[in-house]
């Protein structure tokens, strides 16, 4: 809920956007990590699904509205963007936040790595020390019932972590970190999908071309196929951002 003054912000379909590119968001969430005050903040990156799914989950929408930063994931928002505000909006996507933070900070992180199945982010923790150097302050999957919620805030609470990376799937680990924001207490919280099974290679980053092209998603889709009935949603969404543009005028 603190959107500085000199970062412009944008509403797509009542969510904030934040225009800020990858090099100013690490900057950002520096000055976050080394604030004594420990305030916490939750990060969310955005993505055609979130906007899909918010505007039928009021709680998912509010954890947006009041996520501290809020960057364009991919291609669909910079497109939505475009469209909407004819505005260029630079990305700054999970993964690339979460593996820049740890190049640049390295052994001054305490991470928490909360999500994805039992043993993956264990194996995610250890590549990170080997690769980055940073803390492990603590590690916990993400397949637990909204009943064990505030169990694991707490122990999440009491870790020392100053960065939290939850990747539970969309919509439950932005609605966990807006939620819990005050009992966790992190300086830097951030809902990063996938970003687990990345680092602990269970799953492979989209190749360099899409990436450059910012259509990793297509590699996604076409490569699982439990992701292959995400293709029609993105049409949807385009078909979401024609009609949101003609209503605007
Ligand atoms: N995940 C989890 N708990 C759940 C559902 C998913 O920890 O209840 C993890 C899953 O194992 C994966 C990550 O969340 O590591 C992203 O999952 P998925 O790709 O299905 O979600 P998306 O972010 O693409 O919606």
């Amino acid at each position: 809920m603190s959107p500085s003054p000199h970062r412009p912000r944008l509403r797509l379909f009542d969510l904030p956007l934040d225009v800020i590119n990858l090099s100013d968001t690490l900057t950002l969430l520096g000055d976050w990590l080394a604030d004594p005050a420990r305030r916490p903040h939750t990060v969310v990156t955005l993505n055609p699904e979130i906007i899909v799914q918010a505007r039928s989950h009021p709680e998912f929408a509010r954890a947006v509205q009041d996520a501290d930063l809020v960057t364009a994931d991919g291609v669909g928002i910079v497109y939505a963007a475009r469209q909407l505000h004819a505005e260029e909006v630079p990305r700054a996507p999970g993964f690339d936040i979460v593996r820049g933070l740890m190049q640049r900070h390295g052994a001054e992180l305490r991470v928490f790595f909360l999500g994805a199945k039992p043993g993956v982010a264990e194996a995610a923790a250890q590549n990170a020390v080997r690769d980055y150097g940073v803390v492990v302050a603590g590690i916990h999957h993400g397949y637990f019932g909204p009943e064990d919620d505030e169990r694991v805030a707490r122990l999440i609470g009491d870790s020392g972590a100053n960065l939290l990376l939850t990747a539970m799937g969309a919509g439950r680990q932005e609605v966990f970190n807006g939620q819990w924001r005050g009992v966790l207490g992190v300086p830097v919280m951030i809902g990063c999908g996938g970003v687990i099974d990345v680092l602990a290679g269970t799953a492979e980053l989209a190749p360099a071309w899409t990436r450059k092209l910012g259509v990793e998603w297509v590699w996604r889709v076409a490569g699982d196929r439990k992701r292959w009935n995400r293709a029609p949603r993105l049409l949807n969404f385009v078909r979401m951002v024609r009609a949101e543009k003609r209503r605007k005028g």
